[in-house]
C-alpha cells in the first residue's frame, strides 16, 4: 500500500536537495510531480487540485528559515497537507452518555462490513466494553450465519434472526428472552437494541445489508435503520482497493445515509492509496479505523499523521525536524547551513554547538529510533552508551580554541595534554580525531551533492 506513491514523492523531494532557495520553476516542477504522483495513485481529481494548490501557495518563496532548508520545508508542507486531507486529528468512537452506544455499519456488499463488525467487537471488548453484534443484513442468505461465525471467533455475542426464517416478513428471532416476531431489518435492529439494554451490553454494532452497487432501495433501507435505531456513530466501510470509484460510492452513502466516520478496509492489499486520500477529502468525514486483514486482530485506529508519514516514508523524521526547529536557537541553523553550503571546514566548535543542540532535542537513542529504518535496529540502539558522548564532549572541551578550529594541527604532545585534561587515553583522542577527519570529508561531499544539514557527521 502506498509504495509507489511514496517512491514518487520521495524522488520529487530529492530533486530539491541542496537548493538554498526555491525558484518559481522549482515550485512548478515540484507541484507538477506531486500532482502526477497523486493521480497515478488514484486520488480523486478535486482532491488532487485542492492539495496541489495548497502546496503551491505555501511552498512559493520557501526560504531557509529556522532549521529547515527548502526541501525539508516542502516535505513539511506536503506532510501537513496530507494530514489535513486524511482528516486531521485522530478520531475514535464517541460513546453515548447513556449506554448502549449504537454503532451502525454501512457500505457495499463485499466491502468488509461483517468482518469489521467482528474486529470492532473484539477491539471494544479488549477495552472493557461488553458489545453485542446485531445481524440486520437479511439480504444475503448466509450473511447472518457469517456474522455468527465472525462473532464466535471474536468472542462477541450475536443477536440474530432464527435460521430458516430470514428476510421474510415473519422472521422469527430468538432474542434469548423467548421468541418474538419481527418483520424486517429495521425491526431486527430495534429488537437488537432492546436486547442489548436488557442484557446490559454497553455497545451495539448493527451490521446492515450491502449491495454490489449503490441503489435506491439499499439506501432507503439503511436510512430507515438509521432513523429507527438513532445511532451514535454510523461507520461507512469502504474497500481501499476500489480506487477512483471510492469517491462516488462515498458520496452516495453520505447523501443517502450520512455517516460519522469511515472505515478503510483491505488496507493490507496492494491498493494504490487513492481511496484513503480521497474519501476523507471529499466527504469531510474522518477515517476512524483501518482494516488490515482477514483475522479478528487486523484492526487499527487510523492516525492521519502516522499514515501521512508512512506515505512520505520518513519514519518520524518529521518529528525530528520539528524538534530540530525548536532546539536550534535563532540564527544558529542559518549559520550552520551557510557554512555547510559553502563547504567550509566543520570545526570542533561547530561540533560542540551541534552536540548541545542535540542534547536539547532529547536523548540520542530516542532520536535515532525515529530515523527511518532504525526501527529494526532497536536492539543495537539499546546497547548504545550515551556516556560515550560525554567523553567526546570532555575531549573537545579540553582543546584550545586554536585546536578546535585547526584539528589537523593537533600533534602528539597536544594529544597527550588533551587526554590528560579529559581523563581519557591518548588512543581515544586519536580515534576521535580520525573520525572527525572522516566526518569533515563526508560533509564536504554531502555539501557538494546537497544533503541534509542540521545534524551532519556526528562522530561516533
Ligand atoms: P461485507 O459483505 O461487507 O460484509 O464483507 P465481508 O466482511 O463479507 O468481506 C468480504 C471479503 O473481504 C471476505 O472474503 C473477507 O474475508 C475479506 N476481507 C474483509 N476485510 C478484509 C481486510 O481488511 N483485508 C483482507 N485482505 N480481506 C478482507
Amino acid at each position: 500500500m502506498f509504495t509507489s506513491l511514496s517512491d514518487r514523492l520521495t524522488a520529487t523531494f530529492k530533486n530539491l536537495r541542496g537548493k538554498g532557495r526555491l525558484s518559481e520553476s522549482d515550485v512548478n516542477k515540484t507541484v507538477r510531480d506531486i500532482r502526477m504522483a497523486l493521480i497515478d495513485a488514484d486520488v480523486a481529481l478535486p482532491v488532487v487540485k485542492e492539495f496541489t494548490s495548497a502546496v503551491r501557495e505555501r511552498a512559493t518563496g520557501a526560504e531557509v528559515s529556522g532549521a529547515l532548508n527548502p526541501a525539508q520545508q516542502v516535505i513539511k508542507i506536503v506532510n501537513e497537507e496530507l494530514v489535513t486531507i486524511l482528516g486531521g486529528n485522530t478520531r475514535t468512537i464517541q460513546f453515548a452518555k447513556r449506554p448502549p452506544t449504537v454503532i451502525m455499519l454501512a457500505g457495499l456488499q463485499g466491502s468488509g462490513k461483517t468482518t469489521f463488525a467482528g474486529k470492532l467487537g473484539a477491539w471494544l471488548k479488549q477495552q472493557g466494553h461488553t458489545p453485542l453484534l446485531v445481524a440486520a443484513d437479511l439480504q444475503r442468505p448466509n450473511a447472518v450465519t457469517q456474522l455468527e461465525v465472525t462473532g464466535e471467533r471474536a468472542g462477541v455475542p450475536v443477536f440474530a434472526p432464527e435460521r430458516g426464517n430470514m428476510g421474510g416478513h415473519d422472521a422469527v428471532l430468538d432474542s434469548g428472552e423467548g421468541t418474538r416476531s419481527f418483520g424486517d431489518p429495521v425491526s431486527v435492529s430495534r429488537a437488537g437494541i432492546a436486547h442489548a439494554q436488557s442484557q446490559l451490553h454497553d455497545v451495539v454494532i448493527v451490521d446492515t445489508a450491502g449491495r454490489l452497487a449503490v441503489d435506491a432501495e439499499l439506501m432507503q433501507q439503511a436510512a430507515d435503520i438509521r432513523s429507527a435505531v438513532n445511532p451514535d456513530e454510523v461507520l461507512f466501510v469502504i474497500d481501499a482497493m476500489i480506487g477512483q470509484a471510492a469517491v462516488e460510492t462515498a458520496r452516495a452513502f453520505a447523501e443517502g445515509v450520512d455517516f460519522t466516520g469511515v472505515v478503510l478496509s483491505k488496507l493490507d492489499g496492494d491498493a494504490r492509496g487513492g481511496a484513503a486520500l480521497s474519501v476523507a477529502g471529499t466527504t469531510g468525514r474522518p477515517i476512524m479505523f483501518a482494516s488490515t486483514g482477514e483475522q479478528t486482530k487486523d484492526i487499527e485506529v487510523f492516525h492521519p499523521d502516522r499514515m501521512a508519514s508512512r506515505i512520505l516514508d520518513m519514519g518520524d523524521v518529521l518529528t525530528l525536524i520539528e524538534q530540530a526547529e525548536r532546539a536550534f536557537e535563532a540564527g544558529e541553523a542559518e549559520e550552520m547551513q551557510r557554512k555547510f553550503l559553502a563547504a567550509e571546514d566543520f570545526t570542533f566548535d561547530d561540533f560542540l554547538q551541534q552536540m548541545s543542540a542535540l542534547k536539547r532535542m532529547g536523548s540520542l537513542k530516542s532520536m535515532l529510533k525515529m530515523m527511518p529504518g532504525m526501527g529494526q535496529m532497536s536492539a543495537q540502539l539499546d546497547n548504545l552508551d550515551e556516556r560515550e558522548f560525554d567523553r567526546v564532549e570532555a575531549m573537545v572541551r579540553s582543546m584550545t580554541p586554536f585546536e578546535r578550529t585547526h584539528p589537523k594541527q593537533i600533534n602528539g604532545s597536544r594529544r597527550s595534554r588533551i587526554a590528560k585534561g579529559s581523563g581519557v587515553t591518548v588512543s581515544e583522542v586519536n580515534q576521535l580525531l580520525e573520525r572527525f577527519g572522516e566526518a569533515q570529508k563526508m560533509m564536504k561531499q554531502l555539501a557538494r551533492g546537497g544533503g541534509m544539514p542540521g545534524m551532519p557527521g556526528v562522530p561516533g
